[in-house]
């Protein structure tokens, strides 16, 4: 019988990264750059190619990317995409593989991808991750690690390669159901910056004048300045899309009501976002779902 090779002695493990778009491209070229053998695919493949002169391959369909991988991370839309592509995958995977699934997907998604990992006969991590654009390019993204501890060991080097922190927080799930947690978080302040800036414009003051006024004290946070400046600047260049955000906020809502908790405030968001996502803002940063509060739609 044919050993399959085990990565935690046998030297690093092979990996495949399925969806290159704002956070996949980062975390690839981190995984490369720490030297795993790495194959990516993108469905758009022009958003893929770069990614060779970091050394990792461009493989032409899901399944080519696969091949022989030890451990395949997906980071993709939402589980629909996610299904698409791994269903797609499929063929090419190496039995007993890790499924490192990283994309936002919710609750019942995650719950959904699990099955599937059980049908393809991969072992299934869901692990979600906090940090934009920059942490990922910057390989300092938090990792919201969730599933069975005897292949923590084979995902490790991936981990280490992408985040700046991996949290373990129980079995397979658990992950995504803390990221929507924080992602709650995200949207409620980013709205709340929002809101006050327009507060602030709407009873005669300079909206700056409460960046300001909290600077530096107990109530303010890093996002307060990052986001309230680039708000004011207009500068919506997606960092976290607006699309994204409002998925997640749906996510948030959906699980909430399933769970029988009462989310007042993240009902609201979610409305607004989506109102916002309608008025045509999606593909800019959720920062500009302070445009919809100026008038742009919603
Ligand atoms: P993105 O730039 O829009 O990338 C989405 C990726 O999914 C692209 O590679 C896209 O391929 C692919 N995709 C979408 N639908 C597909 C389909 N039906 N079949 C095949 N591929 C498909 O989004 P992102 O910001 O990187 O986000 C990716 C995931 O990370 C999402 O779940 C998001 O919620 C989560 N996330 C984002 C952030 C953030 O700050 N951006 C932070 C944490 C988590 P194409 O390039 O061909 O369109």
């Amino acid at each position: 019988m044919t050993q399959t090779p085990d990565p935690t002695t046998d030297g690093a493990p092979t990996v495949a990264l399925l969806g290159t778009g704002t956070m996949g491209a980062g975390m690839a070229a981190n995984i490369a750059a720490a030297g795993l053998p790495l194959r990516v695919w993108n469905r758009d493949r022009a958003k893929a190619e770069p990614l060779a002169a970091a050394g990792a391959q461009v493989a032409g369909s899901p399944a080519e990317a696969v091949g022989g991988a030890d451990v395949v991370v997906t980071m993709l839309w939402d589980a629909g995409s996610v299904v698409e592509v791994m269903s797609a995958a499929g063929p090419g995977l190496r039995p007993g593989a890790v499924w490192l699934q990283t994309s936002t997907v919710g609750v019942e998604g995650a719950e959904r991808l699990a099955s599937l990992a059980t049908d393809l006969g991969v072992t299934y991590v869901d692990a979600p991750v906090l940090g934009t654009k920059k942490p990922a390019e910057d390989g300092t993204l938090v990792v919201l690690a969730s599933g069975p501890e005897p292949v923590r060991a084979t995902v490790a080097p991936v981990l280490e390669a992408i985040g700046s922190r991996t949290l373990w927080v129980g079995e397979a799930g658990a992950g995504s159901r803390l990221k929507l947690v924080a992602n709650a978080w995200v949207v409620t302040v980013v709205e709340g910056i929002a809101e006050c800036l327009t507060l602030a414009d709407g009873l005669g003051l300079d909206p700056a004048l409460f960046l300001e006024a909290v600077r530096g004290g107990a109530m303010d946070a890093p996002y307060v300045g990052l986001k309230g400046r680039a708000m004011l600047a207009g500068d919506f260049t997606p960092s976290f899309s607006l699309a994204g955000a409002a998925k997640d906020a749906g996510f948030v809502v959906d699980a909430a009501r399933s769970a029988g908790v009462d989310l007042g405030v993240l009902a609201v968001v979610r409305e607004h976002l989506d109102r916002a996502v309608a008025a045509g803002h999606g593909d800019l940063d959720l920062g500009a779902t302070y445009l919809a509060h100026r008038g742009g739609g919603a």
